[in-house]
């Protein structure tokens, strides 16, 4: 990775799931030093957590995988995992940034050959997948993972299970002494690229997510159907392993609803509409598979109309227009049941499935008061464009919930915006 050589021509971007790469990687390109900090153990955020994504269904591994050899190949992007922004001041061209950056315990010396992970049998909860299951506590995030290195988790650290680790790997990687590093970067410009975190579904009651074992959420079952994650790709009930073949959907689950989200999250019809493409994918034309969703009305835009119109053809998908006023759980069987008025005919259902998927919303994973005095958010706390200097700019989902095509464009536009800071300072300067 490139050495840091921060100045108040630098860029900061916070962020490192596809708009923060992005942003870094255009500003890199057009000659721009970036420092790319990211709170999580690799780069990729939410996008590397999905099985598929629509409107082409490729695996996310594709776009993510020419993201890291772009960034491998530019000296420009110095990187920073474990990192968090701690504080911010100053104003356009000369921002003092605080960072604060969590020990990993592994080194760059790390091969990911996995022998510290052979050597462990303690296993903690895996984030990665929403903690459906768990992992080593010697452990790569992910299969892909950018940097392939390694991480030991805190709760090993000053164990025999630590030593354990640390004399199991031969290439002097692991470094059971790091400590957390606070320090300080003077950067001219920033760009927040910290996206979204799912809606909290234990908060909408009537749904019981709390209560009930087979209903889970849109993110949970992202990770259940991909081949590496907890269920091996099978879309096994959580309550007693059975595989799940007549599932519901509901969406809006949280989102345009005064008592949670007020906003509408964009993505959820889109992102249930290629869920669904999975169960036909994976039960093909066993008839027993079914598909409802339970909608208010679906929001596909542009050219997903056509995904939409494809999927309404598929005879195992069933569109309710409904919003679900309550689900109650059978006892005998554990089956999720779901309760309200079709819309389209005013009948009353009792619907009962074998697994219950909310399609929860989008909300911003760090508000923008958080950030910086003087940034200002939208009433939902997503970041308006620019703080009041003029140089701190929001990269896709940070600023608003969006689907990668167009995080991607907005992490491009945030990245001119910067270049155009820094070049201003450049001039000045000259
Ligand atoms: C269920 C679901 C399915 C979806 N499927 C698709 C799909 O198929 N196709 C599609 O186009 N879109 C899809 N989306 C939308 C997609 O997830 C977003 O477009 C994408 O994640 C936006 O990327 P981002 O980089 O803006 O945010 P994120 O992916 O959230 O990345 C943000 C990064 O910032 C890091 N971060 C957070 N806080 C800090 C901090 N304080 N300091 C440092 N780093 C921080 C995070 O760890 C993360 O790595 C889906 C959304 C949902 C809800």
């Amino acid at each position: 990775m490139a050495k840091l050589v921060p100045t108040n021509e630098t860029i900061l971007v916070a962020g490192g799931g596809i708009s923060g790469m992005t942003a870094a990687l255009e500003a890199a390109e057009c000659g721009k030093h970036v420092l790319l900090i990211e709170k999580s153990p690799s780069l990729g955020g939410r996008v590397s957590q999905f099985h598929r994504y629509f409107p082409k269904l490729c695996h996310p591994t594709c776009g993510m995988e020419i993201n890291t050899r772009r960034l491998k190949a530019n000296k420009r992007v110095h990187i920073l995992t474990m990192t968090e922004v701690t504080a911010v001041t100053g104003t356009a061209g000369n921002y003092t940034v605080n960072l604060l950056t969590r020990p990993r315990y592994v080194n760059e010396n790390c091969t990911a050959c996995g022998a510290c992970a052979k050597a462990v049998s303690s296993e903690i909860p895996n984030a990665f997948d929403y903690n459906l299951g768990k992992i080593k506590a010697a452990y790569l995030p992910f299969v892909m993972a950018y940097p392939q290195r390694y991480v030991i988790d805190p709760s090993i650290v000053g164990t025999a299970e630590g030593e354990a680790a640390n004399a199991a790997c031969a290439h002097d990687a692991i470094d059971l002494d790091m400590k957390p590093e606070s320090f300080t970067v003077n950067v001219g410009a920033i760009i927040w690229a910290t996206g979204w975190q799912p809606f909290d579904a234990a908060k909408i009651q009537p749904y019981g997510y709390d209560r009930f074992t087979n209903v889970i959420t849109s993110v949970e079952f992202e990770r259940m159907m991909d081949p590496s994650g907890p269920t091996g790709g099978k879309l096994l009930r959580p309550s007693d392993g059975k595989e799940a073949r007549n599932i519901a959907f509901i969406q809006c689950a949280g989102s345009r609803d005064r008592n949670y989200l007020k906003h509408c999250s964009r993505i959820c019809c889109m992102a249930t509409l290629k869920q669904s493409t999975y169960i036909a994918e994976r039960y093909g034309d066993d008839p027993d598979a079914k598909v409802s969703i339970y909608y208010i009305d679906i929001r596909a835009i542009d050219r997903f109309e056509d995904f939409y119109q494809k999927v309404q053809a598929d005879p195992r998908v069933t569109f309710i227009k409904s919003k679900v006023a309550n689900i109650t759980e059978d006892e005998s069987s554990g089956d999720p049941v779901l309760h309200g008025v079709d819309t389209e005919g005013y009948h009353r259902y009792d619907n009962r499935h074998d697994l219950c998927i909310l399609a929860i919303g989008m909300q911003p994973s760090v508000r923008a008061e958080e950030i910086a005095t003087g940034m200002h958010g939208d009433a939902n706390g997503f970041i308006e464009t620019n703080d009041e200097n003029g140089a701190i700019f929001a990269a896709g989902c940070a600023g608003n919930p969006l689907d990668v095509n167009r995080s991607v464009q907005n992490a491009t536009a945030a990245a001119l915006r910067a270049i155009q800071v820094v070049n201003r300072i450049a001039a000045a300067e000259a």
